[in-house]
């Protein structure tokens, strides 16, 4: 295996914009989860990076809170986790499974991680190369993405001891639709399988099912989104606290004429004479180019001296302008903060000013930032 070094973050006098984590957040919102799920283990899913915040230090505050379940995608991330946890205790799954691959699962061996099988080949795989390790099954109720089918699922049972499966469980299609019919369908499917492991822990919530009115929590509840502050139930108050805080400086301030345009291709025209500040953050540090502002369109939006202003122009790789004209002249100078995400500027609303899921918006965010974590 070849080794290669990642790249520490940047540091704070060479970043041009601040991600500041709020860890204390994180621990917070995991504890409110376990309240809403009482009865059942709150896990953590820590995929993707623990949602772009960062996969070692939320793993390491939600261990210390309590957390005894990890959720990762891939081989690697158990790795991370695993290193991070330290042997013993702690149980990491592994969502994306094992490919079938002899590879991955001498991967997952090593990790001490559980994979979470979703085929018949995957099971064979498993119980030829680890045949004293359980897995995870996951039986799919309606994604039609990864999962056994139900007739897998009895074939496997038919082929399982006891011990062999020590997780089953299955994944919401539309839980953030609280009224989505396909919330009681795909219960009523779990339902009708899970017994065929009758031994086993099952698992059906995420963020947003953990939600549900109807509370499919059953012995294991896996939020991620939630956990970060994203709002699992859109629509409604969030009752989560935001995690992410994200600043970046203003590069250079420009009072302009009505009329002047703005950025790539000048999309956007100043109606009125203008103050615009350009920061130095862009579509390659997750800011997604699909919030550009444009009249009349639902653009992104930075705070500048308390003052929410609006991107002008197209979002670029490096540099988003912002029309700063309502803003306190004393918070126009090069150097001073615009904040982009934080308290007022939620995840979820970026995420709707992009037209996307702050999921995304998440998971983007870029490798650039210098990281600040709190708690
Ligand atoms: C990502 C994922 C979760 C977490 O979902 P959130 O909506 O982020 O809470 C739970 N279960 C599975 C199978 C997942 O892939």
């Amino acid at each position: 295996m070849s080794a290669t070094i990642p790249p520490a973050p940047p540091a704070r006098e060479e970043a041009q914009a601040i991600l500041t984590i709020n860890l204390g957040a994180l621990v917070e919102n995991w504890r409110t989860l376990s309240r809403i799920a009482r009865g059942a283990e709150c896990a953590a899913v820590v995929k993707a990076d623990a949602y772009g915040i960062g996969l070692e230090p939320a793993v390491q505050a939600l261990s210390k809170a309590g957390c005894k379940t990890f959720f990762v995608a891939h081989a690697s991330e158990a790795r991370r986790t695993r290193a991070t946890l330290g042997t013993g205790g702690a149980r990491i799954y592994v969502l994306n499974g094992l490919l079938a691959d002899a590879d991955v699962a001498q991967s997952l061996i090593a990790s001490d991680a559980t994979p979470i099988i979703g085929s018949q080949e995957e099971w064979s795989t498993w119980r030829a190369l680890a045949p004293q390790r359980p897995c995870a099954l996951h039986i799919d109720t309606g994604m039609n993405r990864l999962g056994a089918s139900a007739d897998e699922a009895r074939i496997i049972a038919a082929d399982a001891n006891a011990s062999a499966i020590d997780l089953v469980m299955s994944h919401f299609v539309a839980s953030e639709e609280s009224d989505n019919a396909l919330n009681a369908r795909q219960i009523s499917a779990f339902d009708g399988l899970r017994g065929l492991f009758a031994n086993a822990p099952a698992s059906m919530a995420n963020s947003s099912g953990i939600l549900l009115a109807s509370k499919p929590h059953y012995d294991l509840v896996r939020p991620g989104y939630a956990l970060y502050g994203g709002n699992a139930s859109p629509g409604l108050p969030n009752p989560m606290r935001p995690v992410v805080t994200l600043d970046a400086p203003i590069l250079r301030v420009r009072p302009v004429k009505a009329g002047a345009t703005v950025g790539y291709n000048a999309t956007w025209t100043a109606r009125r004479d203008s103050v615009l500040a350009a920061i130095g953050v862009g579509y390659a540090d997750g800011l997604l180019r699909s919030a550009s502002g444009a009249h009349g369109a639902r653009a992104g939006e930075a705070i500048i001296g308390g003052v929410r202003c609006p991107f002008a122009g197209r979002v670029s790789m490096d540099i988003i302008v912002i029309d700063a004209t309502d803003a306190p002249k004393e918070a126009l100078k090069p150097g001073a903060m615009g904040r982009l995400l934080g308290d007022e500027i939620t995840v979820d609303d970026l995420a709707h000013r992009a037209g996307t899921i702050g999921y995304e918006i998440l998971t983007s965010l870029g490798r650039r930032y210098h990281r600040v974590y709190v708690s």
